[in-house]
């Protein structure tokens, strides 16, 4: 692009950033959940345990549970979550909510994980859960066109890393794939990275890579360079479900110059996708602040470095936040978010056409229509100005 089109520093407003359109491939269906749904959901099923009765308490206790710091606390997040979701009217409302709100913030492609074994409390089984989350999808994709919204949302089915049931999600999540009008796109490991390596499912990611399916890792969250060495070198990831500690390979030197590890050379040599979420990372200590996430350096080294929500609820975020905490610390533009959306489409478990597709006939567009508004805008204040300088 030339320098007099180029429209850099085109900062956008919040209202452009949440019509821009948005692509999310890390996003917790048991962390996204409205607090609303929440208490209606606890009286339909009979879930007594909810700390709040008031939906709008109740949301802020999720965000200050996630702020305390305390794992137990945090956990406790999710306790509640998952508990009011094992019926499966519960788990189509759930889902069709999740679709019908990542719309309404401009997302236009999502990949939302779940752990089927997380949801079978109520009698369901592994398969009926797949179902109703897919059904709900469809259903939220549906009432999101008929608001004016266009969304695709794939699901990707975790496995927990403390429990023994890889293989069998992995044999779950190879079953539900190629449904026609979406199903199951990949597979995911979560939950405690310290003292539960990747490495202990790999008979799970073997049988995958056998059957040509796609798969990521929670990996260099918490836990660093090791645990992401071993997603991809032992597991073979296609993504890191967040990655952000391959900061911990990466020495800025005193001049300003940056030498990458082998490590940090090979992911971005290998254009990994890194699932990055930045007010997650706040919260559980891996960043600082915003201005100090390394997402400003990974940006800057090109790395293949996407923007995530991870747990809306919990964070009190949706995509146009991260993006409007991000151009406020780093004066990010709509450019920026346009190379962090396009690398998050090039980065999706759907087939390549599909994803090629979505970027020419969706991100480019939308991008292109706001930069030309930006332009406008400018042009207009600037002969204002000049008219009222004459
Ligand atoms: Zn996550």
């Amino acid at each position: 692009m030339t320098s007099q089109t180029a429209p850099k520093g085109t900062t956008p407003s919040s209202d452009q950033i949440r019509r821009a359109p948005k692509v999310l491939l890390h996003d917790h269906l048991d962390g996204g959940l409205r607090p609303g749904t929440i208490v209606d959901l606890a009286r339909e099923t009979g879930y007594s345990h909810l700390p709040e009765a008031d939906p709008d308490k109740l949301g802020i206790w999720f965000r200050e549970a996630a702020d305390s710091g305390s794992l137990e606390r945090y956990l406790e997040t999710f306790s509640h979550t998952v508990g009011v979701m094992q019926t499966r009217d519960a788990l189509v409302r759930v889902a069709a909510e999740c679709a019908e709100d990542l719309a309404e913030d401009g997302v236009v492609y999502a990949e939302v994980r779940y752990a089927p074994e997380q949801h079978l409390e109520g009698g369901l089984s592994l398969e009926e859960v797949v179902e109703a989350v897919n059904e709900g999808f469809r259903e939220g994709e549906r009432r999101a066109r008929a608001n004016g919204h266009r969304i695709r949302v794939g699901a990707l089915l975790t496995a927990m890393r403390h429990a023994a049931r890889a293989l069998e999600i992995a044999e779950l999540a190879n079953r539900y794939r190629d449904l026609a009008g979406g199903g199951v796109v990949g597979f995911d490991i979560a939950g405690a990275e310290a003292g539960f390596p990747p490495t202990r499912h790999l008979d799970a990611f073997e049988y995958l890579k056998r059957e040509n399916n796609h798969f990521t890792i929670h990996a260099g969250e918490a836990f660093g360079l090791p645990s992401i060495w071993q997603a991809l070198q032992w597991c073979g990831a296609d993504r890191l479900g967040h990655g952000v500690r391959i900061i911990d390979d990466i020495q800025v030197q005193a001049d300003g110059s940056v030498k990458l590890g082998r490590l940090a050379s090979y992911v971005r040599d290998k254009r990994i996708p890194l699932e990055l979420c930045p007010s997650s990372n706040l919260q559980t200590g891996a960043a600082a602040s915003y201005a100090e996430h390394p997402i400003g350096l990974l940006r800057r080294l090109h790395f293949r470095a996407t923007v995530n929500t991870d747990n809306r609820l919990m964070s009190g975020t949706s995509m146009s936040r991260e993006f409007e905490h991000l151009v406020e610390a780093f004066g990010y533009t709509l450019d920026d978010m346009q190379w962090f959306s396009v690398n998050a489409m090039k980065s999706a478990f759907i087939p390549f056409d599909e994803r090629l597709a979505m970027i020419n006939d969706v991100v480019k567009p939308g991008y292109a229509e706001l930069k030309s508004e930006w332009l406008f805008q400018q042009t207009a204040s600037t002969s204002g100005s000049v008219a009222a300088e004459g």
